[in-house]
């Protein structure tokens, strides 16, 4: 067992065993041309990883015993689009993590956040979102040739199937994208990496009535859990937006049985965030430049930054209005 609580199982023989779905890159579209505003963008972003103020507060938190815990979240890895990173692009990625943070489990980080004592070391864990089946063609292998644990998180009715999923078939998708099987799952879970619910259909429980929403949590656990044993479970919500992401789904997910449940809402954990809302970062944007994924990782997050400003003006409309 290595100190971040993640060993690979038998790692030659299921590296050996994975090798087989290892496919080359799907043809898929290239990134687009950069545009000036791009390279704006880069400069900005250059000039946050780079200008000292990182090393600077992170030397700071970890003294305090408060380091940023990170958890990132991809799709697909092979494309390039909006859910899609080109497999080289997600190894560099890899490369980057490993180099500058403690890669981890995300049981490892429930159980920091559980455990409440000091965090020193900026630490990472990886996760997949919805069940494509290039997770296990396109990541699984750099993965284990990285040594860096991850979660994927898969919606268990559109496992074995060809269903495509709704923000694909919102997107226009010419043809359904292969989804991951349960024997897939099996090889995934006996190679070390873990597997948790995305939902049952991939539902966005910020609008499904409560019997959907307890269905959606629970059928999903129960299948995992009869497919491919039982064992301790994460959960994350589909979307993942602070309006997909309501109390009560929060409270039946904990009741439910899984140990963790994460987000979309961008930003780091830290000591004592609750485990039972574990934020996570997009890292799988393939129009994303390299600067941009190492910055938002670092806490440069547009995204977050959007979210917090609108948090502050809704509270202050609130009491304004009151
Ligand atoms: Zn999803």
């Amino acid at each position: 067992m290595t100190p971040n609580g993640f060993h690979f199982q038998h790692e030659a023989a299921v590296a050996q065993r994975t090798e087989r779905f290892v496919e080359d890159s799907p043809a898929g579209p290239r990134p687009r041309g950069r545009t000036w505003v791009d390279a704006a963008k880069d400069a900005v972003f250059f000039a946050f990883l780079y200008c000292g103020y990182v090393p600077l507060r992170d030397a700071w938190l970890s003294l305090i015993g408060r380091s940023r815990a990170v958890v990132v979240y991809y799709h697909r890895v092979g494309d390039c689009d909006r859910l899609s990173k080109p497999t080289a692009d997600f190894r560099r990625d890899l490369e980057h993590l490993k180099r500058r943070y403690e890669c981890i489990s995300l049981a490892e980080l429930s159980r920091r956040l559980h455990g409440g004592k000091a965090m020193r070391r900026r630490s990472i864990a990886v996760t997949f979102d919805d069940g494509y089946r290039d997770n296990l063609t396109q990541a699984v292998s750099p993965l284990l040739a990285a040594g860096v644990p991850a979660t994927f998180f898969v919606a268990t009715g559109f496992i074995g199937t060809r269903r495509p999923f709704p923000h694909d078939q919102r997107d226009g998708a010419r043809a359904p994208r292969p989804n991951l099987t349960w024997p897939d799952l099996a090889l995934m879970q006996t190679a070390g990496f873990e597997i948790g619910s995305h939902t049952t259909d991939h539902t966005n429980l910020g609008t499904a009535d409560d019997q959907t929403m307890r269905q959606q949590i629970g059928d999903s656990l129960t299948a995992l859990n009869r497919e491919l044993g039982r064992r301790p479970r994460a959960f994350s919500f589909p979307w993942g937006q602070p309006a997909d992401v309501p109390p009560d789904a929060v409270a039946a997910a904990r009741d439910a049985g899984y140990y963790a449940v994460a987000s979309a809402f961008g930003g780091a954990n830290r000591r004592g965030a609750d485990p039972f809302h574990i934020r996570r970062v997009d890292a799988g944007n393939g129009h994303l430049s390299r600067l941009a994924v190492r910055a938002r990782i670092a806490g440069f997050d547009p995204d977050y930054l959007r979210l917090r400003i609108k948090r502050m003006l809704s509270r202050r409309s609130h009491r304004d209005g009151k």
